[in-house]
Protein backbone atom coordinates (compact mmCIF):
# COMPACT_ATOMS: atom_id res chain seq x y z
CA UNK A 1 0.00 0.00 0.00
CA UNK A 2 1.42 3.55 -0.76
CA UNK A 3 2.19 5.79 2.18
CA UNK A 4 1.08 8.80 2.47
CA UNK A 5 3.00 10.09 4.91
CA UNK A 6 5.05 12.38 3.07
CA UNK A 7 2.68 14.46 1.65
CA UNK A 8 4.65 16.21 -1.29
CA UNK A 9 4.01 13.88 -4.77
CA UNK A 10 5.60 14.44 -7.86
CA UNK A 11 2.95 13.72 -11.01
CA UNK A 12 4.26 10.31 -11.76
CA UNK A 13 3.92 9.30 -8.08
CA UNK A 14 0.46 10.80 -7.50
CA UNK A 15 -1.53 8.28 -5.25
CA UNK A 16 -5.13 8.01 -6.75
CA UNK A 17 -7.92 8.04 -3.86
CA UNK A 18 -11.75 7.35 -5.19
CA UNK A 19 -14.33 9.10 -2.79
CA UNK A 20 -17.57 8.24 -3.59
CA UNK A 21 -20.55 10.50 -2.26
CA UNK A 22 -20.33 14.38 -3.55
CA UNK A 23 -22.23 15.88 -0.56
CA UNK A 24 -21.08 18.36 2.11
CA UNK A 25 -18.52 15.43 3.36
CA UNK A 26 -16.85 13.86 0.34
CA UNK A 27 -17.11 17.04 -1.63
CA UNK A 28 -15.07 19.17 0.48
CA UNK A 29 -12.62 16.17 0.99
CA UNK A 30 -12.28 15.79 -2.80
CA UNK A 31 -11.24 19.42 -2.95
CA UNK A 32 -8.90 19.01 -0.10
CA UNK A 33 -7.31 15.99 -1.48
CA UNK A 34 -6.93 17.16 -4.83
CA UNK A 35 -5.51 20.57 -3.50
CA UNK A 36 -2.54 18.61 -2.29
CA UNK A 37 -1.22 17.12 -4.98
CA UNK A 38 -3.34 13.48 -4.97
CA UNK A 39 -5.15 12.43 -7.60
CA UNK A 40 -9.01 12.50 -7.12
CA UNK A 41 -12.15 10.52 -8.72
CA UNK A 42 -15.01 11.78 -6.92
CA UNK A 43 -18.37 9.70 -7.58
CA UNK A 44 -22.08 10.44 -6.90
CA UNK A 45 -25.21 8.21 -8.09
CA UNK A 46 -27.38 11.37 -8.49
CA UNK A 47 -24.89 14.71 -8.13
CA UNK A 48 -23.94 16.90 -5.09
CA UNK A 49 -26.54 17.86 -2.74
CA UNK A 50 -29.30 15.81 -4.53
CA UNK A 51 -33.03 15.90 -3.21
CA UNK A 52 -32.02 12.11 -1.66
CA UNK A 53 -29.14 13.55 -0.03
CA UNK A 54 -28.71 14.86 3.64
CA UNK A 55 -27.16 17.93 2.12
CA UNK A 56 -29.98 18.21 -0.24
CA UNK A 57 -32.32 21.62 -0.20
CA UNK A 58 -31.79 24.76 0.54
CA UNK A 59 -30.47 25.98 3.68
CA UNK A 60 -28.90 24.74 6.55
CA UNK A 61 -28.05 26.43 10.40
CA UNK A 62 -24.53 27.82 10.81
CA UNK A 63 -23.71 27.93 14.73
CA UNK A 64 -21.40 26.74 17.20
CA UNK A 65 -23.17 26.88 20.25
CA UNK A 66 -22.87 23.05 21.08
CA UNK A 67 -23.26 22.47 24.81
CA UNK A 68 -20.01 21.30 27.39
CA UNK A 69 -17.20 19.13 26.66
CA UNK A 70 -17.37 18.52 23.06
CA UNK A 71 -15.47 18.61 19.95
CA UNK A 72 -17.97 20.34 17.25
CA UNK A 73 -17.54 24.18 18.98
CA UNK A 74 -14.26 24.37 17.42
CA UNK A 75 -14.73 22.50 14.66
CA UNK A 76 -17.80 24.91 13.49
CA UNK A 77 -15.05 27.56 14.32
CA UNK A 78 -12.65 26.23 12.12
CA UNK A 79 -15.20 26.09 9.52
CA UNK A 80 -16.29 29.38 9.96
CA UNK A 81 -12.99 30.28 8.35
CA UNK A 82 -13.16 28.14 5.63
CA UNK A 83 -16.41 28.94 4.73
CA UNK A 84 -15.45 32.47 4.69
CA UNK A 85 -12.11 31.87 2.92
CA UNK A 86 -13.87 29.69 -0.12
CA UNK A 87 -16.38 32.52 -0.29
CA UNK A 88 -13.63 35.20 -0.65
CA UNK A 89 -11.41 32.52 -3.11
CA UNK A 90 -14.83 32.17 -5.59
CA UNK A 91 -16.26 35.46 -4.77
CA UNK A 92 -19.87 33.82 -4.18
CA UNK A 93 -21.91 33.78 -0.59
CA UNK A 94 -22.53 30.75 1.13
CA UNK A 95 -23.35 32.58 4.53
CA UNK A 96 -26.06 34.43 5.22
CA UNK A 97 -24.74 36.17 8.42
CA UNK A 98 -28.22 36.83 10.46
CA UNK A 99 -26.96 35.50 13.11
CA UNK A 100 -27.78 32.82 15.49
CA UNK A 101 -30.07 32.76 18.53
CA UNK A 102 -30.32 29.97 20.96
CA UNK A 103 -33.01 30.41 23.25
CA UNK A 104 -33.14 29.01 26.90
CA UNK A 105 -36.28 28.14 28.57
CA UNK A 106 -35.03 25.17 30.87
CA UNK A 107 -34.64 25.46 34.43
CA UNK A 108 -31.65 23.64 34.06
CA UNK A 109 -29.38 25.37 31.44
CA UNK A 110 -25.89 23.44 32.06
CA UNK A 111 -26.10 22.65 28.12
CA UNK A 112 -26.30 26.59 27.15
CA UNK A 113 -23.67 27.41 30.17
CA UNK A 114 -21.23 24.86 29.35
CA UNK A 115 -21.52 26.15 25.61
CA UNK A 116 -20.83 29.82 26.93
CA UNK A 117 -17.43 28.54 27.95
CA UNK A 118 -17.09 26.28 24.99
CA UNK A 119 -17.91 29.25 22.40
CA UNK A 120 -15.10 31.68 24.39
CA UNK A 121 -12.59 28.33 24.18
CA UNK A 122 -13.36 28.23 20.23
CA UNK A 123 -12.99 32.58 19.74
CA UNK A 124 -16.33 32.16 18.16
CA UNK A 125 -18.42 35.88 18.86
CA UNK A 126 -21.44 35.82 20.91
CA UNK A 127 -23.68 37.52 23.24
CA UNK A 128 -25.66 36.91 26.55
CA UNK A 129 -29.20 38.30 26.30
CA UNK A 130 -31.84 38.86 28.67
CA UNK A 131 -35.43 38.13 28.38
CA UNK A 132 -35.15 41.93 28.55
CA UNK A 133 -33.12 42.38 25.67
CA UNK A 134 -34.49 39.65 23.63
CA UNK A 135 -38.15 41.42 23.81
CA UNK A 136 -36.86 44.54 22.85
CA UNK A 137 -34.56 43.31 19.97
CA UNK A 138 -37.39 40.72 18.58
CA UNK A 139 -40.88 41.42 19.62
CA UNK A 140 -42.28 39.22 16.32
CA UNK A 141 -41.17 36.71 18.87
CA UNK A 142 -43.16 35.46 22.26
CA UNK A 143 -40.72 35.22 24.94
CA UNK A 144 -42.52 34.66 27.79
CA UNK A 145 -41.23 31.71 29.15
CA UNK A 146 -37.25 32.32 27.84
CA UNK A 147 -35.22 32.61 30.74
CA UNK A 148 -32.07 34.16 28.46
CA UNK A 149 -30.44 33.43 25.20
CA UNK A 150 -27.00 33.21 23.69
CA UNK A 151 -26.34 35.25 20.24
CA UNK A 152 -23.85 34.48 17.21
CA UNK A 153 -23.96 37.39 14.96
CA UNK A 154 -21.38 35.98 12.69
CA UNK A 155 -23.13 32.58 12.08
CA UNK A 156 -26.17 32.46 10.46
CA UNK A 157 -27.65 29.78 7.80
CA UNK A 158 -25.50 28.13 4.68
CA UNK A 159 -26.43 27.29 1.28
CA UNK A 160 -26.78 23.80 1.01
CA UNK A 161 -27.17 22.41 -2.23
CA UNK A 162 -25.82 25.52 -4.17
CA UNK A 163 -22.31 25.29 -1.86
CA UNK A 164 -22.37 21.37 -2.77
CA UNK A 165 -22.40 22.09 -6.31
CA UNK A 166 -20.27 25.12 -6.12
CA UNK A 167 -17.34 22.85 -4.12
CA UNK A 168 -17.43 20.13 -7.45
CA UNK A 169 -17.36 22.69 -9.78
CA UNK A 170 -14.10 24.14 -8.16
CA UNK A 171 -13.16 20.66 -7.79
CA UNK A 172 -13.19 19.71 -11.32
CA UNK A 173 -12.02 23.33 -12.39
CA UNK A 174 -8.57 22.35 -10.90
CA UNK A 175 -8.53 19.17 -12.63
CA UNK A 176 -10.42 16.89 -10.56
CA UNK A 177 -12.30 13.91 -11.84
CA UNK A 178 -15.86 14.10 -11.49
CA UNK A 179 -18.47 11.16 -12.47
CA UNK A 180 -21.92 11.19 -11.99
CA UNK A 181 -22.66 7.12 -11.13
CA UNK A 182 -23.44 5.01 -8.21
CA UNK A 183 -20.94 2.20 -6.73
CA UNK A 184 -22.68 -1.23 -6.44
CA UNK A 185 -22.20 -2.68 -2.71
CA UNK A 186 -21.26 -5.71 -4.36
CA UNK A 187 -17.77 -7.72 -2.54
CA UNK A 188 -17.32 -3.97 -0.64
CA UNK A 189 -16.41 -5.59 2.82
CA UNK A 190 -13.87 -8.40 0.46
CA UNK A 191 -10.32 -7.94 1.80
CA UNK A 192 -8.13 -6.07 0.26
CA UNK A 193 -10.67 -4.38 -1.62
CA UNK A 194 -9.14 -4.35 -5.22
CA UNK A 195 -11.50 -2.07 -6.74
CA UNK A 196 -15.08 -0.55 -7.15
CA UNK A 197 -17.31 -1.65 -9.58
CA UNK A 198 -19.87 1.13 -10.83
CA UNK A 199 -22.88 1.66 -11.97
CA UNK A 200 -22.47 1.72 -15.71
CA UNK A 201 -20.67 -1.65 -15.38
CA UNK A 202 -17.27 -0.16 -15.37
CA UNK A 203 -14.52 -1.01 -12.73
CA UNK A 204 -12.86 1.56 -10.51
CA UNK A 205 -9.24 1.13 -9.06
CA UNK A 206 -7.96 3.78 -6.50
CA UNK A 207 -5.00 3.53 -3.76
CA UNK A 208 -7.53 4.62 -0.79
CA UNK A 209 -11.01 4.95 -1.28
CA UNK A 210 -13.39 7.00 1.14
CA UNK A 211 -17.00 6.29 1.56
CA UNK A 212 -18.74 9.31 2.78
CA UNK A 213 -22.52 7.82 1.52
CA UNK A 214 -24.23 9.86 4.22
CA UNK A 215 -27.77 7.92 4.76
CA UNK A 216 -26.33 5.24 2.46
CA UNK A 217 -23.46 4.20 4.99
CA UNK A 218 -24.98 1.48 6.73
CA UNK A 219 -26.12 -0.68 3.53
CA UNK A 220 -23.04 -0.30 1.70
CA UNK A 221 -21.03 -1.63 4.66
CA UNK A 222 -23.68 -4.01 6.78
CA UNK A 223 -20.95 -5.21 8.23
CA UNK A 224 -19.00 -2.69 9.51
CA UNK A 225 -21.33 -0.37 9.58
CA UNK A 226 -25.04 -1.51 9.83
CA UNK A 227 -27.49 0.34 11.75
CA UNK A 228 -24.65 2.22 13.74
CA UNK A 229 -25.73 5.25 11.15
CA UNK A 230 -30.02 5.11 10.28
CA UNK A 231 -31.58 7.25 8.53
CA UNK A 232 -34.55 9.06 10.14
CA UNK A 233 -37.28 10.51 8.64
CA UNK A 234 -36.88 14.72 9.17
CA UNK A 235 -40.17 16.64 7.59
CA UNK A 236 -39.71 20.35 7.10
CA UNK A 237 -42.27 23.02 6.28
CA UNK A 238 -41.87 26.10 5.17
CA UNK A 239 -45.06 28.90 5.97
CA UNK A 240 -45.56 32.69 3.92
CA UNK A 241 -45.33 35.33 5.96
CA UNK A 242 -47.88 38.40 4.76
CA UNK A 243 -47.41 40.09 1.96
CA UNK A 244 -45.44 43.10 2.31
CA UNK A 245 -44.47 41.86 5.96
CA UNK A 246 -40.63 41.91 6.45
CA UNK A 247 -40.64 40.78 10.25
CA UNK A 248 -40.15 37.49 9.43
CA UNK A 249 -37.39 37.50 6.98
CA UNK A 250 -34.09 37.24 7.95
CA UNK A 251 -32.87 41.46 7.39
CA UNK A 252 -35.03 41.55 10.80
CA UNK A 253 -34.95 37.78 12.27
CA UNK A 254 -32.17 35.76 13.19
CA UNK A 255 -32.08 31.80 12.67
CA UNK A 256 -33.09 30.19 15.70
CA UNK A 257 -32.64 27.37 17.99
CA UNK A 258 -35.43 26.68 20.65
CA UNK A 259 -35.11 23.32 22.97
CA UNK A 260 -38.57 23.84 24.77
CA UNK A 261 -38.54 23.33 28.63
CA UNK A 262 -40.15 20.99 30.37
CA UNK A 263 -43.38 22.48 30.81
CA UNK A 264 -43.52 22.66 26.53
CA UNK A 265 -42.70 19.10 26.09
CA UNK A 266 -38.58 19.14 25.72
CA UNK A 267 -38.97 19.35 22.04
CA UNK A 268 -36.46 20.91 19.61
CA UNK A 269 -37.52 23.16 17.34
CA UNK A 270 -35.37 25.38 14.96
CA UNK A 271 -35.83 27.39 11.96
CA UNK A 272 -34.65 29.56 9.78
CA UNK A 273 -36.08 33.67 8.56
CA UNK A 274 -37.79 33.75 5.54
CA UNK A 275 -35.23 34.43 2.93
CA UNK A 276 -35.98 36.19 -0.53
CA UNK A 277 -36.00 32.77 -2.22
CA UNK A 278 -37.93 30.87 0.64
CA UNK A 279 -40.88 31.37 3.34
CA UNK A 280 -40.24 30.56 6.75
CA UNK A 281 -38.87 27.64 7.73
CA UNK A 282 -39.58 25.49 10.80
CA UNK A 283 -38.77 22.07 11.92
CA UNK A 284 -38.81 19.72 15.20
CA UNK A 285 -35.32 17.83 15.54
CA UNK A 286 -37.28 15.08 17.36
CA UNK A 287 -35.61 11.74 15.41
CA UNK A 288 -38.45 10.49 13.34
CA UNK A 289 -39.04 6.90 11.80
CA UNK A 290 -36.52 4.62 10.03
CA UNK A 291 -36.68 6.05 6.17
CA UNK A 292 -35.21 4.42 3.16
CA UNK A 293 -33.22 7.22 1.04
CA UNK A 294 -33.47 5.41 -1.93
CA UNK A 295 -37.02 4.25 -2.17
CA UNK A 296 -38.76 6.27 0.36
CA UNK A 297 -41.78 8.89 -0.49
CA UNK A 298 -41.06 12.33 0.97
CA UNK A 299 -44.36 13.24 2.05
CA UNK A 300 -44.44 14.99 5.57
CA UNK A 301 -46.54 13.66 8.35
CA UNK A 302 -49.91 15.54 9.28
CA UNK A 303 -49.22 14.97 12.92
CA UNK A 304 -45.88 16.56 12.61
CA UNK A 305 -47.53 19.19 10.30
CA UNK A 306 -50.13 19.99 13.74
CA UNK A 307 -47.46 20.16 15.91
CA UNK A 308 -45.20 22.62 14.37
CA UNK A 309 -48.15 24.92 13.72
CA UNK A 310 -48.91 24.48 17.54
CA UNK A 311 -45.12 25.75 17.90
CA UNK A 312 -45.48 28.55 15.22
CA UNK A 313 -48.66 30.02 16.82
CA UNK A 314 -46.65 29.77 20.51
CA UNK A 315 -43.44 31.20 19.68
CA UNK A 316 -44.16 33.61 16.60
CA UNK A 317 -47.88 34.32 17.05
CA UNK A 318 -48.81 36.73 14.39
CA UNK A 319 -48.02 33.83 12.15
CA UNK A 320 -50.45 31.61 13.79
CA UNK A 321 -52.49 31.26 10.47
CA UNK A 322 -49.63 31.67 8.06
CA UNK A 323 -50.49 29.12 4.75
CA UNK A 324 -47.68 25.83 4.65
CA UNK A 325 -46.49 27.39 1.30
CA UNK A 326 -44.27 24.25 1.20
CA UNK A 327 -42.64 21.05 2.63
CA UNK A 328 -39.27 19.05 2.14
CA UNK A 329 -38.32 15.20 4.06
CA UNK A 330 -34.59 14.71 4.53
CA UNK A 331 -33.16 12.24 6.32
CA UNK A 332 -30.69 12.09 9.23
CA UNK A 333 -27.95 9.77 9.29
CA UNK A 334 -28.01 9.22 12.81
CA UNK A 335 -25.32 7.79 14.90
CA UNK A 336 -26.81 6.05 18.52
CA UNK A 337 -24.34 9.19 20.49
CA UNK A 338 -25.09 12.08 17.66
CA UNK A 339 -20.92 11.92 17.15
CA UNK A 340 -19.49 11.42 13.52
CA UNK A 341 -18.01 8.41 12.16
CA UNK A 342 -14.59 9.38 10.91
CA UNK A 343 -12.27 6.05 10.71
CA UNK A 344 -10.45 4.12 8.53
CA UNK A 345 -12.35 0.32 7.79
CA UNK A 346 -11.20 -2.15 10.90
CA UNK A 347 -10.30 -4.48 8.13
CA UNK A 348 -9.36 -2.90 5.18
CA UNK A 349 -6.15 -0.69 5.21
CA UNK A 350 -7.18 1.38 2.17
CA UNK A 351 -10.96 2.41 3.05
CA UNK A 352 -11.72 5.18 5.55
CA UNK A 353 -15.39 5.58 6.42
CA UNK A 354 -17.06 9.37 6.50
CA UNK A 355 -20.40 9.99 7.67
CA UNK A 356 -22.78 10.26 10.57
CA UNK A 357 -23.94 13.20 10.23
CA UNK A 358 -26.62 13.00 12.54
CA UNK A 359 -28.51 16.05 11.83
CA UNK A 360 -25.65 18.44 12.51
CA UNK A 361 -22.94 18.01 9.93
CA UNK A 362 -23.54 20.08 6.50
CA UNK A 363 -21.61 23.02 8.67
CA UNK A 364 -18.48 21.83 9.67
CA UNK A 365 -18.17 19.83 5.83
CA UNK A 366 -15.14 22.03 5.04
CA UNK A 367 -13.37 21.73 8.19
CA UNK A 368 -14.20 17.89 8.25
CA UNK A 369 -12.84 17.38 4.57
CA UNK A 370 -9.85 19.65 5.89
CA UNK A 371 -9.73 16.77 8.43
CA UNK A 372 -10.25 13.77 6.53
CA UNK A 373 -8.10 14.99 4.05
CA UNK A 374 -4.61 15.33 6.68
CA UNK A 375 -5.63 11.88 8.12
CA UNK A 376 -5.06 10.49 4.32
CA UNK A 377 -2.29 12.34 3.69
CA UNK A 378 -0.92 11.72 6.93
CA UNK A 379 -1.79 8.18 7.66
CA UNK A 380 -2.88 9.53 11.23
CA UNK A 381 -5.35 8.64 13.48
CA UNK A 382 -8.87 10.10 14.07
CA UNK A 383 -10.58 11.98 16.90
CA UNK A 384 -11.58 9.35 19.36
CA UNK A 385 -15.18 10.81 19.36
CA UNK A 386 -15.83 9.43 15.85
CA UNK A 387 -13.88 6.17 16.04
CA UNK A 388 -16.30 3.22 15.10
CA UNK A 389 -14.92 1.33 18.03
CA UNK A 390 -16.55 3.26 20.45
CA UNK A 391 -19.89 0.53 19.79
CA UNK A 392 -17.72 -2.34 20.17
CA UNK A 393 -19.64 -4.78 19.33
CA UNK A 394 -20.17 -4.18 15.70
CA UNK A 395 -16.35 -4.06 15.34
CA UNK A 396 -16.16 -7.94 16.67
CA UNK A 397 -19.03 -8.85 13.52
C1 LIG B 1 -33.66 18.11 7.46
C2 LIG B 1 -32.23 18.26 7.78
C3 LIG B 1 -31.80 19.40 8.43
C4 LIG B 1 -30.46 19.54 8.76
N1 LIG B 1 -30.06 20.69 9.34
C5 LIG B 1 -28.75 20.91 9.53
C6 LIG B 1 -28.31 22.18 9.96
O1 LIG B 1 -29.11 23.08 10.16
N2 LIG B 1 -26.98 22.38 10.12
C7 LIG B 1 -26.08 21.40 9.87
O2 LIG B 1 -24.89 21.65 10.04
N3 LIG B 1 -26.47 20.19 9.44
C8 LIG B 1 -27.77 19.92 9.26
N4 LIG B 1 -28.21 18.73 8.79
C9 LIG B 1 -27.25 17.62 8.64
C10 LIG B 1 -26.42 17.72 7.38
O3 LIG B 1 -27.19 18.21 6.32
C11 LIG B 1 -25.84 16.35 7.06
O4 LIG B 1 -25.21 15.82 8.22
C12 LIG B 1 -24.82 16.44 5.95
O5 LIG B 1 -25.37 17.11 4.84
C13 LIG B 1 -24.38 15.05 5.55
O6 LIG B 1 -23.57 15.12 4.41
P1 LIG B 1 -22.95 13.80 3.79
O7 LIG B 1 -22.02 14.25 2.72
O8 LIG B 1 -22.43 12.92 4.85
O9 LIG B 1 -24.20 13.01 3.18
P2 LIG B 1 -25.04 13.26 1.84
O10 LIG B 1 -25.28 14.66 1.61
O11 LIG B 1 -26.21 12.35 1.90
O12 LIG B 1 -24.07 12.77 0.70
C14 LIG B 1 -23.88 11.40 0.41
C15 LIG B 1 -23.78 11.28 -1.10
O13 LIG B 1 -23.42 9.94 -1.40
C16 LIG B 1 -24.05 9.58 -2.61
N5 LIG B 1 -24.11 8.12 -2.63
C17 LIG B 1 -24.68 7.31 -1.73
N6 LIG B 1 -24.50 6.02 -2.07
C18 LIG B 1 -23.79 6.03 -3.22
C19 LIG B 1 -23.29 5.01 -4.06
N7 LIG B 1 -23.49 3.70 -3.81
N8 LIG B 1 -22.60 5.36 -5.17
C20 LIG B 1 -22.37 6.68 -5.44
N9 LIG B 1 -22.83 7.68 -4.67
C21 LIG B 1 -23.53 7.36 -3.58
C22 LIG B 1 -25.42 10.24 -2.53
O14 LIG B 1 -26.00 10.46 -3.78
C23 LIG B 1 -25.11 11.54 -1.80
O15 LIG B 1 -24.96 12.63 -2.68
C24 LIG B 1 -29.53 18.53 8.44
C25 LIG B 1 -29.97 17.38 7.77
C26 LIG B 1 -31.29 17.26 7.43
C27 LIG B 1 -31.72 16.03 6.69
Amino acid sequence: MRNFRDAKFSMKSKPHVAIVGAGAFGGWTALYLLEHGVRVTLLDAWGPGNSRASSGGETRIMRATYGPEQPYSKLAARALELWEKYERRWKKQFLHRSGVLWMVSSRDDGYERGSLEMLRDARVKFEELSTQQLKKRWPQINFSDVRWGIFEPQCGYLDARASCQAVVDAFVDAGGKYRQVAVLPDGLEDEPLRGLTLSDGSRLKADHYVFACGPWLGELFPRTVGEIIRPTKQDIFFFGPPAGDSRFTDAHLPVWGDPLSEDHGNRFFYGIPGSDRRGFKVADDTRGHAFDPTNGERVVSQATLKRVREYLAFRFPAMKDAPLIETRVCQYEQTPDSNFVMERHPRLSNVWLLGGGSGHGFKHGPALGERMAELILRDGDPDRAWRLSRFPKRQSS
